[in-house]
């Protein structure tokens, strides 16, 4: 220190807050809680969230750098497999987790128990979705966890009603190591805005199909022009078959203009300002097998 009299009273804190966790269990609700964005996509089907998201909370004397990560699976396709390395990444990079389960969850996962074990970090178990609960509930799936956790270690929430989740931050503010800010202080994600604008097309594919399309689906946004007065977006959708894009597109084009309506308002909510969007339709065979194309559409490391 070399002028102590300009010194901060507290050191600063900074550090890598993870959030895992099953599919649908809440990690991406809570992680918009906390950052008060429509941040990641959020959908009632498993697997929406694929890469790991930042969120940065930028305090005076704190930084708390969030990350969302896809839901622990068993790998199927190359493209679970690269998802599964952005979990293992983010257990290793974590300075506090943030285990998320929910009320309805049975069973421990002893794997993923088993592969916390060594970290020496804090781990915190999140019982989400406790407003689906009465007490005696709560109270029975808290016994299952107190096998593993220890009574402050254990966090019952609701990300969705944002109950509880305050007490969460507080403990993660406390336990938070003395640490420079890993950011810059204005930051408040490591996204560039062309991820945000291909999340929210994502979101409108998942929302407006069934099953097939949106697993068989991926956004590349090709254009991000801000112009003065309105953003030019353009939006490759790809999938994997020729009946798929027939699909995607419609009777009359009528499926995929509304994807675009919806997609384009959302938009607008999130850049606060006008957009225009343009979409097309391609066919990229097995894209979901095949590194070459996933490491383009940015899903390898
Ligand atoms: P993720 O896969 O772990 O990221 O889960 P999501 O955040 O995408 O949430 C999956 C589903 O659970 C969505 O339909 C959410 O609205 C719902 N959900 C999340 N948190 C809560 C909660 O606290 N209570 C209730 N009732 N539902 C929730
Ligand atoms: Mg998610």
């Amino acid at each position: 220190m070399e002028n102590p009299a300009n010194a901060p009273a507290s050191p600063h804190k900074a550090g890598f807050v993870n959030i895992i966790g099953k599919p649908n269990v809440g990690k991406s609700t809570l992680m918009n809680r906390i950052m008060g964005e429509k941040f990641s996509i959020i959908t009632p089907k498993a697997q929406t969230t694929r890469h790991r998201i930042m969120g940065i909370i930028n305090g005076e004397d704190y930084q708390i750098v969030y990350s969302d990560t896809p839901g622990i699976i068993t790998p199927q396709y190359e493209l679970h497999k690269s998802m599964m390395r952005w979990v293992s990444n983010s257990l290793e990079d974590a300075d506090i987790v943030l285990w998320v389960s929910e009320i309805g969850e049975k069973h421990v996962d002893e794997e993923l128990r088993e592969r916390l074990r060594n970290l020496e970090v804090p781990i915190f178990l999140l019982l989400n979705k406790i407003d689906q609960a009465n007490e005696d509930r709560l109270r029975d799936k808290k016994a299952m966890w107190l096998e593993h956790f220890s009574d402050e270690q254990i966090f019952p929430i609701s990300a969705l009603e944002g109950t509880h989740t305050d007490t969460v931050l507080e403990a993660i503010r406390e336990h938070l190591p003395e640490h420079p800010p890993y950011f810059p202080k204005d930051e408040w994600t490591d996204k560039p805005a062309r991820f945000f604008a291909s999340e929210i097309v994502r979101e409108k594919i998942f929302t407006n199909y069934k099953q097939e399309i949106p697993y068989s689906s991926e956004v590349v946004i090709s254009e991000f022009k801000e112009k003065e007065e309105i953003i030019v977006i353009r939006a490759e959708i790809m999938v994997e078959r020729k009946s798929q894009k027939g699909i995607l597109i419609g009777k009359g084009g009528e499926a995929l203009k509304k994807v675009g309506v919806e997609a384009r308002k959302d938009l607008e909510a999130f850049f606060g300002q006008k957009v225009f969007l343009e979409t097309h339709v391609k066919v990229e065979p097995d894209w979901r097998q095949q590194e070459r194309k996933l490491r383009r559409f940015g899903y390898m490391q």
